[in-house]
């Protein structure tokens, strides 16, 4: 596999080679390498329990609660090494991650849950206030439910206030973690929609861990492909929808018709791009 993580000027983050042991013994990651350039949408993919989310929780520094810890490799975000950082120092650098099931704080208001978003900022309550607008315009849905407490919004609404929060620290990255997890694929469809133009609009750039190969390829313009804690393929999108294997296991479209992404016996004396 090429080495697609030498940093150039336009490497925001990159991730060489990290380890991941849960409790001391449980290896996770084997040796994860990937890059995301500013301004992309870089997808993260991989079945239930490959290592999406201990990959963006080793780079957000989030393993700690979980007893997990990155035990080699190295994690640079513009350049600089951020591993052992607080991830509230992280996130004043610019690297905020959503994770997987919203986590909004359900007695708040959604506009209460915007703001939190906002605490690590020191540049005053005129630019939190249009920031609050910038979310608004984004995500009208959230302007309609500002008043509404949290915990009774809908999914997509909890969704979109979790990407939301995110935005109003001001970030350069976003961690998203499964954004279409338990959403209709209409509303699924909207809110990639919307990580697009905040994409192109605001400069931010996403790595973004799916299980929804499908829908994830259509809008990153990078993607890698995680099993069983080590990377086995990446690529431009486009490239990887084309790829027979990543059309056959992933996408569900084979070169004999349509075949269970489950077919693991099959998947593994197929998998040809290990050996
Ligand atoms: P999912 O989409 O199900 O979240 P994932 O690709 O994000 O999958 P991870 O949650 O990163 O996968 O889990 C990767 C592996 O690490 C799994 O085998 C899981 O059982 C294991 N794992 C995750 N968290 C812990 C933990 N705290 N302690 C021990 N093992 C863990």
């Amino acid at each position: 596999m090429p080495d697609m993580t030498q940093t150039t000027p336009e490497t925001l983050l990159e991730v060489k080679n990290i380890e991941v042991i849960y409790n001391h013994v449980i290896l996770v990651l084997k040796g994860v390498s990937l890059s995301v350039p500013r301004g992309g949408i870089t997808a993260l993919l991989g079945g239930n329990g490959a290592g999406k989310t201990t990959t963006l929780k080793a780079i957000s520094n989030l393993l700690h609660s979980e007893r997990g810890e990155v035990t080699k490799g190295a994690i640079r975000y513009r350049g600089e090494i951020v591993q052992g950082l607080d991830p509230a120092r992280l996130v004043g650098k610019g690297v905020i991650q959503v994770m997987e099931g919203r986590h909004c704080f359900e007695h708040l208001t959604i506009e209460e849950n915007l703001l939190t978003g906002a605490y690590t900022r020191t540049d005053g309550r005129g630019a939190v206030e249009a920031d609050l607008q910038m979310v608004y315009a984004y995500f009208p849905r959230l302007r309609e439910r500002r008043k509404s407490q949290a915990g009774y919004t809908s999914g997509g609404e909890q969704q979109m206030c979790a990407i939301g929060r995110a935005l109003m620290s001001r970030p350069g990255m976003i961690l998203l973690d499964e954004p279409s997890m338990g959403l209709a694929p209409q509303l699924v469809e909207q809110i990639f929609e919307i990580v697009k133009s905040v994409n192109e609009n605001e400069g931010v750039s996403f790595l973004l861990a799916e299980q929804n190969t499908s829908i994830a390829l259509r809008f990153a313009h990078y993607g890698y492909i995680l099993e069983s804690g080590r990377m086995v393929m990446d690529g431009p999108a486009d490239e990887l929808r084309q790829n027979p294997d990543v059309r056959e296991f992933y996408l569900g479209v084979g070169a004999e018709g349509r075949k269970s992404f489950r077919d693991v016996r099959s998947y593994r004396r197929r998998k040809r791009w290990l050996s």
